[in-house]
């Protein structure tokens, strides 16, 4: 089963994922930008996480053998902090780089008026920059947020097939699906959507814009929830190409509009180094 996780903060997460990630068949990723857990307190501290996701960070997922992008956005949850906002003026010089693969993550966390100025500004860059972007949806008020996102899009201007619409779910697929949008699901352990709810879903809708991840992050979630969906499709009757088309294809699709995906990873090459730092620790015998 080969897996491209179209949603994973790999930047939180350990060596020991990379392997199991790799053992589990994912060959390709893309790591949003996002907010840390608590907040940032000046624009310099996007500098530093930016220059990561294009950096150090695609070198380490290099070293396990995996392809790794990332997108590049002001997230919904910063959007209402004036320390943050200025970040917006940057972001065109990371949206101009190799691996950035989509404006994001972009849309709204409460629902407030800077949310949404955030929001449309960054549509109007992925126009600019012709990439696609990674919408969130709220975690409350969902369908509310999933509707004014949708129109937020068609007001940009922004092409539907151009938009990956994330963290749906059944209340939530209908609306996005008939906007022609691309439909983002993310397995966690405990909350929102299960590898059966998942399936269930595809057995309704069909396979066609769904885009299957794990949204792992520094919070309780599990990097091998693609895998776990991926067989609960087999288990269910689904074929191993239409697992396939899911877990490999449709990511690339929808990412490949950007024009820069880098699916071939050279070799891991043990004591490799980025600006002059390995991963390996202590003297090698
Ligand atoms: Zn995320």
């Amino acid at each position: 089963m080969r897996i491209f996780d179209p949603h994973i903060h790999m930047s939180s997460r350990t060596t020991d994922d990379y392997e199991a990630m790799y053992a589990a068949g994912v060959r390709a990723l893309v790591e949003p930008a996002f907010w840390l857990g608590q907040p940032r307190t000046s624009v310099d501290s996007f500098v530093d996480y930016f220059d990561s996701l294009v950096g150090w960070e695609r070198f380490r997922a290099s070293q396990f053998g995996i392809a790794h992008h990332c997108t590049i956005a002001l997230n919904p949850k910063e959007a209402n902090d004036p320390r943050c906002t200025p970040v917006l003026d940057l972001l065109p010089r990371y949206l101009a780089k190799d691996g950035v693969v989509a404006v994001g993550e972009v849309g709204f966390d409460s629902m407030t008026e800077n949310e949404e100025k955030a929001f449309s500004r960054q549509l109007e860059l992925a126009r600019e920059f012709a990439l696609p972007a990674m919408v969130h949806t709220p975690h409350r008020d969902k369908l509310a947020g999933t509707r004014r996102t949708l129109d937020l899009v068609e007001a940009a201007g922004m092409e539907p097939g151009m938009v990956v619409v994330d963290h749906l779910n059944e209340v939530t697929v209908d609306v996005v699906d008939e906007a022609g949008a691309w439909m983002g699901f993310s397995i966690y352990p405990d909350t929102k959507m299960d590898p059966d709810r998942m399936v269930a879903i595809l057995q309704r809708r069909g396979l066609d814009r769904v885009l299957v991840n794990s949204a792992a992050d520094w919070g309780k979630s599990d990097p091998l929830r693609t895998r776990a969906t991926g067989e609960a499709m087999l288990a269910a009757g689904f074929t191993e190409d239409d697992v396939d088309r899911v877990l490999w294809r449709n990511p690339v699709e929808f990412f490949g509009q950007s024009g820069r995906l880098l699916l071939d990873v050279p070799a891991a090459d043990q004591g490799a180094t980025f600006a002059g730092n390995s991963l390996l620790r202590g003297e090698r015998g």
